[in-house]
């Protein structure tokens, strides 16, 4: 599982980098959205404890349909700014977006499910947050960090 420790070590280099081209205010969006999304999984958590199991998988920013949302919100504002946005709405939402793919591209390589579609909201929507069929069967230790103490999730 892509611990939030090597989202951190893999993002701030990014977003460093994302700076000169998104300013300091998108390169501290991509960094916060690149490492906090995993916040989502408290989504899971909260499930685990209330049901004692582990079959699904809610994760709701993990999301392809999400990401694409804020890229294209991000390009629009980019070219059709609406009078009184201020300058660095956009670039915070350039940040976003970035930070966004950056993660969900180091969940796929390192989390390695059986297909990209495990990180398509409407795919797990279709078959009821079922963790087997939305692509993670045959991952025996899927959220099995849900049983640690949250100090270990780090
Ligand atoms: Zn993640």
């Amino acid at each position: 599982m892509a611990r939030p420790r090597y989202h951190v070590l893999a993002t701030l280099p990014v977003a460093w980098w994302a700076r000169k081209r998104l300013g300091v205010a998108g390169a501290l969006a991509a960094g916060a959205m690149g490492i906090l999304i995993d916040g989502d999984h408290l989504v899971d958590f909260a499930w685990m404890r209330m049901t004692g199991r582990r079959d699904k998988f809610l994760a709701p920013l993990h999301a392809w349909e999400l990401l694409a949302l804020a890229g294209v919100y991000a390009a629009w504002l980019r070219r059709r700014r609406p009078a009184g946005t201020p300058d660095i709405w956009g670039e915070v939402v350039a940040g976003v977006a970035l930070g966004w793919w950056f993660h969900m591209v180091q969940d796929i390589a390192t989390n390695r499910p059986d297909h990209a579609g495990a990180y398509s909201i409407l795919n797990r929507l279709w078959r009821g947050f079922d963790r087997d069929s939305s692509g993670w069967a045959g991952h025996a230790t899927f959220h099995q960090w849900g049983g640690a103490p949250w100090w270990k999730w780090l």
